[in-house]
Formats: C-alpha cells, sequence, structure tokens
C-alpha cells in the first residue's frame, strides 16, 4: 500500500531492460509513477499498467533493489556497450530521489562501464547532486525539460517539480562541469509559452545559461491531455482558454506560425533549435 504521499516500495525483478527507442539500447526506470504532476504528461495512461488504483500524478514505486539487481545484470551475459537512457516511463529524479538515491547508484554502476553512453531527461534540479558522477561516465548527456519560465503556469501545470529558474541553474552548474546539456521545450503551451514575450525571455535565459542545443515540441493533443489542459485553464487561465482551442481545431496553422515565430527568436540569440 502507498504511504499517505503516495509513495510505495517495490521489488523489481529486471533493472536494465531492452528499448525499442530508435538510438539506444538499453532504458533504466528506477521509479514507477511520477510525482510531478505535469497537467500535459502523456504518460498517464502507464496508470493501468501499474495496478494503481490511483491517479497519475498521486503515486510513486520506489524500485529499492533497482541498484542491487542492475549490478547483477551487468555482472552477467549482457552486452555491455551502446546507449542508455534514464526515465523513459518516468523523471529518474523524483523528489523522493533525494533520499533513496536509487538513481544516484545506478549511475554509480553505470560509470563503471564506460562502452555504455548514458542519456538522461528530468525536470528535476536535483541531478546537479550527482554531477560528481556524471563527470565519470563517457559521453554522458543530461536534457532538462523547460516548459515555461512562467513560475505561476509552472506552479500550476507541473506542481511537483523544481521551478524552471532552478532547472537553468542546474543546467548552467552542469555546463560550466562539461557535461553536454541539451534543453527540451515541450510542450509549447499555447497563449502560455508561445508569445513573443514568453519567447524572448526563455532564449535569453538559455543563452545566457550557456545551452546551446534546444529541442522543440508543440503539444500531442491525446483527449486526457486536452481534458486535463483545459480545466487547468478554465481555473487558472481563463482568458488564455480561447489559444488553447483555436490550436486545437487549427494544429497545421498555427504549427507553421508559431514555428517561424520561435526561429525568429533564436536566431536573435544565436541559437538554431531542432523541431520534433
Ligand atoms: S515529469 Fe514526465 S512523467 Fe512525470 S508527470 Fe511530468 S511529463 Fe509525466
Amino acid at each position: 500500500m502507498p504511504d499517505s504521499t503516495g509513495l510505495r516500495e517495490i521489488f523489481c525483478k529486471s533493472a536494465l531492460n531492452k528499448t525499442g527507442i530508435p538510438g539506444y539500447q538499453y532504458c533504466l526506470n528506477p521509479y514507477g509513477g511520477c510525482l510531478h504532476r505535469c497537467s500535459y504528461c502523456y504518460a498517464s495512461f502507464m496508470c493501468r499498467f501499474t495496478g494503481h488504483k490511483e491517479s497519475w500524478g498521486n503515486f510513486l514505486d520506489v524500485k529499492v533493489n533497482f541498484p542491487e539487481v542492475l549490478k547483477k545484470q551487468l555482472s552477467g551475459r549482457v552486452r555491455k556497450e551502446g546507449r542508455v537512457i534514464l526515465g523513459t516511463v518516468t523523471d529518474a529524479y523524483q523528489p523522493a530521489e533525494a533520499r533513496y538515491g536509487i538513481t544516484r547508484k545506478s549511475l554509480e554502476i553505470l560509470a563503471a562501464y564506460p562502452s555504455l553512453e548514458v542519456h538522461l531527461l528530468t525536470k528535476s534540479d536535483l541531478v546537479a547532486r550527482d554531477l560528481d558522477i556524471l563527470q565519470q561516465l563517457q559521453n554522458c548527456q543530461v536534457g532538462f525539460t523547460i516548459t515555461s519560465l512562467n513560475e505561476k503556469a509552472a506552479r500550476i501545470l507541473e506542481s511537483g517539480a523544481s521551478s524552471p529558474q532552478s532547472r537553468l541553474t542546474a543546467a548552467r552548474q552542469l555546463i560550466r562541469a562539461g557535461i553536454r546539456v541539451w534543453v527540451f521545450i515541450a510542450p509549447l503551451l499555447p497563449g502560455i509559452s508561445d508569445s513573443e514575450a514568453a519567447l524572448n525571455s526563455l532564449f535569453a535565459s538559455l543563452a545566457q545559461a550557456g545551452v546551446q542545443e534546444i529541442l522543440i515540441d508543440s503539444l500531442n493533443p491525446y483527449p486526457a491531455v486536452v481534458h486535463r489542459l483545459k480545466s487547468a485553464y478554465r481555473d487558472s487561465f481563463p482568458q488564455l482558454l480561447p489559444e488553447l482551442e483555436s490550436y486545437l481545431y487549427q494544429r497545421e496553422f498555427y504549427t507553421d506560425r508559431i514555428k517561424a515565430r520561435v526561429e525568429g527568436i533564436a536566431r536573435s540569440y544565436g541559437c538554431r533549435p531542432e523541431f520534433l
């Protein structure tokens, strides 16, 4: 049973799993569920595979034996080369990671295998705690998802994640320490993160932090995502709801217009972002 904070300690049978994600051989997910609570989360469908009655965002399975299982798998006959990605179904830097250190221990184990290239994507500044280990990994890459620098929007739409400013600070710290860092601006939220002002502020901050690699994706309108976002807009940003609706009904037109806007603004800060 999860405790009152949604945490449940579980034991896993496998830690290093093969993945079909293009460019990667293995994935590692030290946690199940996610307490970052993003309203636009595409992974919420995972709920049905976890056996949890709680809704997505309200539980976290902590795989307490994960490092032990990983060590055992890697000492066996598994091929110890290729790219490993951490956190494909949920962020590997959950708030509980500060206490459990499962991701940290997993990175320590991976550091003993220089032919494994470790990549991770997070919404947490906690990754900076592990800078000493990240520096020991060969060709390690860290991605930070930053959806918007608007603190009110972040508090409402990704209420359990680190603030966007603290993610930026962590990104800067990693870059200064020689880690390859990229930023994923996703999803672009109509009316919140796609205005001239919002994009200018974001690209200015990214340039200041020294981020050079930027990937952008617009919102994928899965029905559950649209339902949650509409409700959040209605409650907290009612004046922006027409922008979300207009995006949902005219996606192609929106995408062309926003792409041109993003490219123009990014260019003025010396960035050349890629669109998914
Ligand atoms: S951090 Fe990722 S997995 Fe977690 S709620 Fe947000 S989008 Fe979903």
